[in-house]
Formats: structure tokens, C-alpha cells, sequence
């Protein structure tokens, strides 16, 4: 039989769990959690929270940790945030919605510009002074998953370019939703923020989700004989601003 939780485990980590809840059930936030993190050479040290959703709705948090050993969460994408000064009374904060990016954020690939945005990101928030990253697990190549990207990036080697690569598997362009994000976001801050993006769909979607904006940095780098068709389609068919600075997934 399993051991009913330890009353001193339950107590400390009742401190740092959130319920926020949402139209299907509930998002689980934990945190905020020192992690420094080595930025270009440098430690800087960030807070970071994870969330999970559930169907079931409680803020005896006992009922979901205990359940978390037999979850199998690791079979699943957590999605989580990293945050940097004080994000929650600050007037001006920047924030980044980063999808995830496997290749990009993991290996480094140059196929798209993911972790090259990625770490500037980070570094312009802590340049800023208070900011926070997003990073969403389930937007893997703009919400199609990793498997299917590997298998675009097949037709891609084979002519097509971006769109029609995820188009011709039978998705649509961008299935990405960004309303967990902004749920926990409301959470941890109130004020407006200034979205890193060169997306300007992106920045839409965002406000009719619900984001309150104040501003849009771009964010470009790192082109390359590699990414460089990846970004030419994003500017002519995903709609992204030109001259300006961000990446080359399909991702963003
Ligand atoms: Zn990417």
C-alpha cells in the first residue's frame, strides 16, 4: 500500500503551490524556485515556477501530490516560466512566450533560430532588469509535436518549405495556445508587459487571449546559410516583421 504523505512534506511544499483556476479545471503552480543559470559565461540567478494541469479542482494539495508517482508526468511536457527582478511590482517588465524547440534550444540546431533566441531572451530580460520567460512544452513545431517536426523536416529536405511542410502532414499553420501561459502570468503579475516577439500574429493572439500589452521588441539573430530560407518564410507567409530580430523556427 502506499504511504500517506509525510505531514512536514505536505507543509513545505504547501507554501510554494498556487491554484489557479481555469474553464477545464485547474492549473497547479510551484514556485518560486532560485535557479541561477549560466548566462553567457555569467551565473545570473533567475526564479523559476513550473505548473501543471488538472481536471480536478482543490486546494487540498494533498490530493495531487499524491498522485503525481504513479502520473507519469515524464512521458508528459510540463510547461514553466523563469523570471528575473521583481516581476510582479515592477512598472516595466519584458516577457518571451518560447515555444519549445527540441533541436533548436537542445542541440543548437541552425535549421531554425530557437536557441540562439532563447539565450538572448534571457539576456534581455536580465538587461532590462525585470522580466520572465515563458517556456511552453506543448508548442513543440508550432504545436504539431516533435515526431511530426522531424517528419516535416523530411519534406523540407525535399522542396517544401515550412507551411506547406506542415500543411502536407494535415495541420494546420499554428495550432499554439497560449492561454495556460497567460492564466499563470495574471498570477504572478498584474501589470502590463512588453512582449519580446517579431510576430505581430503572435502579439494578436496574445491580446485576444487575453494579455495585457504594453509594447513589442523584436527580436532577430543569427541568420545563417541554414535558417535562412526558414526566416524568409516567416516574414513572407507567417506574417513576421522584417529588419528586425528573432529566430527561425517554425516555431516562433
Ligand atoms: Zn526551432
Amino acid at each position: 500500500m502506499k504511504q500517506a504523505l509525510d505531514s512536514k512534506v505536505l507543509s513545505v511544499l504547501e507554501d510554494k503551490i498556487q491554484l489557479i483556476k481555469t474553464e477545464g479545471g485547474a492549473i497547479y503552480l510551484v514556485g518560486p524556485i532560485k535557479l541561477p543559470v549560466n548566462l553567457y559565461g555569467e551565473t545570473v540567478e533567475f526564479k523559476w515556477y513550473c505548473w501543471l494541469n488538472c481536471k480536478e479542482v482543490t486546494e487540498d494539495f494533498e490530493r495531487i501530490i499524491d498522485k503525481l508517482s504513479s502520473a507519469n508526468l515524464a512521458e508528459f511536457q510540463q510547461s514553466s516560466v523563469l523570471v528575473y527582478g521583481d516581476f510582479e511590482y515592477a512598472e516595466d517588465a519584458i516577457i518571451r512566450m518560447h515555444s519549445i524547440c527540441h533541436t533548436g534550444d537542445i542541440f543548437g540546431s541552425k535549421r531554425c533560430d530557437c536557441g540562439y533566441q532563447l539565450k538572448k531572451s534571457m539576456k534581455m530580460i536580465q538587461e532590462h532588469g525585470t522580466g520572465a520567460l515563458f517556456y511552453l512544452a506543448n508548442h513543440e513545431g508550432r504545436g504539431i509535436g516533435l515526431f511530426s517536426k522531424a517528419m516535416a523536416y523530411v519534406l523540407q529536405e525535399n522542396g517544401y518549405d515550412t507551411v506547406e511542410a506542415n500543411e502536407g502532414l494535415g495541420f494546420v499553420d499554428d495550432s499554439r495556445n497560449y492561454s495556460d501561459a497567460i492564466q499563470v502570468l495574471k498570477a504572478i503579475r498584474q501589470k502590463p508587459v512588453t512582449l519580446m516577439t517579431n510576430n505581430p500574429k503572435k502579439l494578436n493572439a496574445l491580446k485576444e487571449a487575453g494579455l495585457e500589452v504594453s509594447g513589442r521588441q523584436p527580436l532577430w539573430g543569427d541568420v545563417s546559410e541554414f535558417n535562412e530560407k526558414y526566416l524568409q518564410t516567416k516574414i513572407k507567409k507567417s506574417g513576421h516583421l522584417e529588419e528586425e530580430d528573432e529566430g527561425t523556427c517554425p516555431n516562433d
